[in-house]
């Protein structure tokens, strides 16, 4: 992540990271920081325990918490582009963009969106359909058509458990 208040571009390491593991200026660390949110650490049981950053190679961020339009990014590690895209973490990105109406994107190292997961079901990707991904002075332009009339915003579903990657 980019952390304007340290002046830290994005898939760049923070030098603020503790040798031991960790923050080392915890308490003290940017407003940016203290307002992200990691879907994974966010609930213990929204996400499954095989989803933990570290191990499966991506992470997934919430835009915005309180308001709706928003868009869950999926932030792929560096050195590991690909990790995300498998059957099993696929069907939760179309669930999640479902349940939410909102959209997945998959962001890569360079880009700002590669496949995109709608709420309608539909997948977009830059290679087919660019005009739908970010680029320089333009936002995702995920068609109107593909969101439900569900507003609510997802911090309202996380407490109404509105979505979990095990429900039916
Ligand atoms: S939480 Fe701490 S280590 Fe992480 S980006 Fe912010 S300042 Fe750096």
């Amino acid at each position: 992540m980019a952390i304007r208040e340290l002046d830290k571009p994005a898939w760049t390491a923070c030098a603020h990271l503790a040798s031991e593991g960790g923050c080392a200026v915890w308490g003290d660390h940017p407003p940016s920081c203290k307002s992200f949110t990691c879907l994974w650490r966010r609930s213990d049981s929204l996400l499954p325990a095989e989803m933990f950053p570290a191990g499966c190679g991506f992470m997934l961020a919430v835009d915005q918490l309180e308001t709706w339009p928003t868009v869950v990014k999926v932030c792929a590690e560096i050195g590991r582009p690909h990790a995300w895209d498998q059957p099993a973490w696929r069907e939760i990105f179309r669930r999640l963009a479902a349940a939410w109406n909102c959209a997945v994107v998959v962001i890569e190292q360079g880009m700002r969106g590669r496949i995109a997961f709608a709420p309608s079901g539909r997948i977009y990707d830059r290679a087919t359909d660019p005009a739908v991904f970010p680029a320089e002075g333009r936002e995702l332009a995920i068609p109107a058509a593909d969101y439900g009339s569900d507003r609510r915003p997802p911090a309202q579903r996380i407490a109404d458990a509105a979505f979990r990657w095990d429900a039916p």
